[in-house]
């Protein structure tokens, strides 16, 4: 069973579809937990639409295009890419490394949206994952600009 269809799941997604507050304070505590986790592991550069397990864990935005969907073509015949020929071709390693996955082998093949910049750097992935934002089935939420400091008037006497 897909795991985002169970009850707690289902449930924390109606949450945050009826509390838009509540998701942007949980989204926004989750941004350093997951960059603590996947920097290192994926170099995560926080897009807030993850591919990983899609990707064969290599991260798409790891290619200096920002390609979702495969390799732009300019990929050199050794496998390494056109604009830094020193590194291996993001897409490259991506088909190779999923396809020795025991699962998800296939997904690679799927065809992914454009990323979308209001999600990068300002939401979670995993709860982008929870509520669709990633694939677009909710609409992106407005990032709220910090609120300006209030400095109060100074008051003269008279
Ligand atoms: S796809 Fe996005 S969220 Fe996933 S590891 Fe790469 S930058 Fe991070």
């Amino acid at each position: 069973m897909d795991f985002f269809q169970t009850r707690p799941m289902r449930w924390l997604r109606d949450y945050f579809n009826t509390h838009p507050r509540a998701e942007h304070y949980v989204s926004d505590a989750l941004i350093p937990v997951e960059a603590i986790i996947k920097k290192p592991l994926f170099g995560c550069q926080e897009c807030g639409q993850c591919l990983l397990h899609e990707n064969g864990f290599v991260c798409p935005m790891r290619c200096p295009k920002n390609s979702r969907n495969g390799p732009c073509g300019g990929v050199r015949a050794n496998g390494h890419c056109e604009v830094y020929p020193e590194r291996w071709c993001v897409w490259y390693r991506a088909y190779y490394q999923s396809q020795r996955l025991p699962v998800w082998r296939e997904h690679i093949f799927q065809i992914h949206r454009p990323v979308n910049w209001q999600l990068y750097q300002a939401s979670s992935s995993w709860i982008n994952m929870l509520t669709g934002r990633d694939v677009g089935i909710k609409p992106t939420l407005p990032v709220k600009p910090k609120a300006a400091k209030q400095i109060p008037p100074k008051v003269t006497a008279q």
